[in-house]
């Protein structure tokens, strides 16, 4: 079992259920995070309809084995628009987080799924759940935009 790379211990137990998003410390927010990596994959968002579809091709920073930004700290210099998701933001960017982001889940008043790490106690339940990207990604550099559209990935609901 590899070690959890978000903190996530001396957490309330089920914290999320007990005090809305805006509430939550900063710790709480972190932990949230699941670890699948999808928010880090590209998306197509169709002008007239709004749809989005997420692709398999991966931005620049994404290691595709642990599902981490290889530069998290510091990634704004190598992607300047990468977002930071905040209950502030959450309104204007859920719509296109993937549908089993723990914020997603969470903003449309869901619940998180069994194989959340703050549920199973272990990071490494969202690689075995099969929702994580492990595995699974393109390149943006080998994959040029024209190209996204064949890369386009189903997601659960
Ligand atoms: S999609 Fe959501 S849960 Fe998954 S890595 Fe991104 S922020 Fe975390
Ligand atoms: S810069 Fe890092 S956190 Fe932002 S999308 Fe790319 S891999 Fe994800």
């Amino acid at each position: 079992m590899s070690s959890d790379p978000i903190e996530r211990n001396s957490l309330q137990p089920r914290f999320w259920e007990k005090k809305p998003l805006s509430k939550l410390s900063r710790k709480e927010w972190e932990a949230l995070c699941d670890g699948c990596g999808k928010c880090c994959l590209n998306k197509l968002e169709d002008e007239d309809t709004g749809e989005v579809a997420l692709t398999r091709v991966a931005c620049r920073l994404l290691d595709d084995e642990s599902c981490r930004c290889t530069h998290y700290e510091n990634r704004h210099q190598f992607v300047p628009d990468c977002i930071v998701l905040s209950p502030d933001n959450l309104d204007s960017h859920a719509y296109w987080m993937p549908r089993t982001c723990a914020y997603r889940l969470l903003w449309e008043g869901r619940g998180l799924y069994d194989w959340h790490p703050l549920i199973s106690g272990r990071a490494e339940t969202v690689h075995e759940a099969g929702v994580s990207v492990r595995g699974m990604t393109v390149s943006e550099f080998d994959t040029p935009e024209e190209d996204w559209e064949d890369h386009i990935i189903e997601e659960p609901q």
